[in-house]
C-alpha cells in the first residue's frame, strides 16, 4: 500500500504578550518524534501580506509534511497536533484565533494561488474555508479560527526561491528576560559565514536576536541548512537553549512584490516594484520620515523612507526631482486617502542633472544681485549696472550614482530580498 502524505499547517497560536507558532510547531514535531513519527524535509515557515491587519508581528504561518503508513497513524497525528495547539496557544487573548490544516491531496495551482494570494493581497476567512472545503481537507478553527488562511496558505505555497532560517528556543523560564547572548560571538560567526548568512548584524545592532517576550532566543538566515550549522556552533549564549529548529522559508525572496506598470493602478495594503520619476524633492516631515512624490503618465503616488529606515533616509535625501527610479515597497495606509509607499529598496535608474541659475559675474569679479523685475542686473560691489544679462547654468553636481540602495537589516521586512541575494 502507498504511504499516505499528510501535510500540516498551523497558524494564529500566539500573542503579542507572548508564544510563538514557529515554537509550538517544534514542540510538535519532537512529540511527533517521540512517537515514531518523523517529518519529511525541513518544516516551512511562510510569511504572508505583511499588511494584514490582524497579523501579531511578522505575520508567519507554519506547515510541515508526514509519510504515514496507516489511516490509524493519520488519526493518532492528528490528535498529537491538536492536543499541543489547544494546549500552547494564547487561546485567552482576544486577537488570537488558531487555525490547523490537515491535507491529503497534492498541491494543486489553485492551492498555490491561494498562498500567493495570502502573500500579497488580503483574503477572507470565508475564501480559506471555501477552498478547504473544495479540496477536502480536514481543518479546525478555535474561536474565530482565523489562522485556517495562513495555515492554508503555508502548506500550499510555491517555493521556488527560497531561505533558511535557525530558530534557538529558550526555557520557559527565562521568556521575558534579557537575552544572554554573547555579541562578540556573533560577530565573529557573521565574519566566518556571511553572506551565506545575512542580516545578522546592523552596525552595533544585534540583529538575530528578537525584541519580544516571545521563546525565540534568536534566529539566523542564511542560502544554506549547511552554514547554518556552522553558524550555530559559533554562537555562545550564556542561557539554556530548550531547542533549536531549521525552517525552509520564503523569506527575503520578494515573494509579496507584484510588477505593475502604472502607479493609478496601485492598492492599499499591496506590494509592489513600480517605476516612476521623482515629482519633488524629498522633503523632512515630523518624526523624521522622508517622503516625496513619484509619478508616472498614469498618476502619482506618495513615496515614504521612515523614521525607523535611518541610514537609508541619507540616499533617499540625495534624489532630485526628474530621477528614475524603480521602487520595491508596500502601500500602507500613510498620510493621505491613497496610502503611501513604503519604501524597501529602490534602483536609481536614471540621473537627473538640475541646473542651478545664477546671477551673471560683473566685470569686477563679484556676482551681480537683480535690479528688480524687468531691471536687469546690478553689482553690489561697484554698482555697474546690465540691463540683459544672461544667468549662468550650474549643473549640480550630485552625491548619489545609479544602482541599488536599500534598508538596512534593522528596518527590513521579513519577506523582502536584501541586494546581496541578488548576486
Ligand atoms: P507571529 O509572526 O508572531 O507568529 P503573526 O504576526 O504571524 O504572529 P498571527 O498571530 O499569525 O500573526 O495572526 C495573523 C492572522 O492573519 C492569522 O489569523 C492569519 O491567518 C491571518 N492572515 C494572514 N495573512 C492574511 C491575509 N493576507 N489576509 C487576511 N488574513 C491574513
Amino acid at each position: 500500500m502507498n504511504n499516505i502524505l499528510l501535510y500540516i499547517g498551523i497558524d494564529d497560536t500566539d500573542s503579542s504578550s507572548g508564544m510563538c507558532t514557529t515554537y509550538i510547531t517544534c514542540v510538535i514535531i519532537s512529540k511527533l518524534k517521540d512517537c515514531g513519527f518523523n517529518i519529511t524535509g525541513h518544516p516551512r515557515l511562510i510569511r504572508l501580506n505583511p499588511f494584514a491587519r490582524f497579523k501579531t508581528r511578522g505575520n508567519g504561518a507554519t506547515s510541515f509534511k508526514l509519510e504515514l503508513k496507516e489511516v490509524e497513524d493519520v488519526e493518532e497525528v492528528k490528535k498529537i497536533v491538536l492536543e499541543c495547539v489547544q494546549k500552547l496557544s494564547v487561546l485567552e487573548d482576544e486577537r488570537t484565533n488558531p487555525g490547523v490544516v490537515f491535507y491529503e491531496g497534492s498541491i494543486t495551482s489553485q492551492l498555490e494561488e491561494f498562498a500567493l494570494k495570502a502573500i500579497r493581497n488580503i483574503v477572507s476567512i470565508e475564501d480559506a474555508e471555501n477552498l478547504l472545503n473544495k479540496v477536502g481537507a480536514d481543518f479546525y478553527k478555535y474561536k474565530n479560527g482565523r489562522g485556517i488562511i495562513g495555515a492554508l496558505a503555508a502548506i500550499s505555497c510555491p517555493l521556488d526561491d527560497k531561505t533558511y532560517e535557525l530558530l534557538a528556543y529558550r526555557i520557559a523560564e527565562n521568556y521575558g528576560k534579557p537575552r544572554q547572548i554573547n555579541h562578540e560571538s556573533v560577530r565573529e560567526m557573521d565574519k566566518h559565514t556571511y553572506p551565506e548568512t545575512f542580516d545578522n548584524l546592523d552596525e552595533g545592532y544585534i540583529a538575530i536576536e528578537p525584541h519580544t517576550p516571545c521563546p525565540v532566543l534568536y534566529g539566523i538566515r542564511s542560502e544554506n541548512y549547511g552554514i547554518l550549522m556552522k553558524a550555530k556552533d559559533i554562537v555562545q549564549v550564556a542561557e539554556k537553549v530548550e531547542r533549536y529548529c531549521v525552517y525552509l522559508t520564503n523569506q527575503h525572496t520578494d515573494m509579496h512584490l507584484q510588477k505593475i506598470n502604472n502607479i493609478r493602478d496601485m492598492e492599499k495594503f499591496q506590494c509592489y516594484i513600480v517605476e516612476g520619476v521623482v515629482k519633488d524633492k524629498p522633503h523632512i516631515i515630523d518624526g523624521g520620515h522622508l517622503i516625496f512624490t513619484l509619478k508616472d503618465e498614469s498618476g502619482e503616488i506618495e513615496c515614504a523612507a521612515y523614521e525607523p529606515t535611518k541610514k537609508f533616509r541619507d540616499h533617499v535625501r540625495e534624489l532630485e526631482a526628474g530621477d528614475v527610479l524603480q521602487v520595491y515597497g508596500g502601500v500602507g495606509e500613510g498620510i493621505n486617502k491613497k496610502g503611501t509607499l513604503n519604501i524597501e529598496k529602490f534602483e536609481l535608474l536614471e540621473l537627473a542633472i538640475p541646473i542651478k541659475l545664477l546671477n551673471p559675474i560683473c566685470a569686477c569679479g563679484k556676482r551681480m544681485k537683480s535690479a528688480g523685475t524687468g531691471k536687469g542686473y546690478k553689482c553690489p560691489k561697484c554698482s555697474a549696472k546690465i540691463r540683459n544679462g544672461e544667468k549662468e547654468r550650474i549643473e549640480l553636481v550630485r552625491n548619489i550614482k545609479k544602482g541599488f540602495y536599500e534598508t538596512p537589516s534593522s528596518a527590513r521586512r521579513h519577506l523582502s530580498k536584501p541586494i546581496i541575494r541578488e548576486k
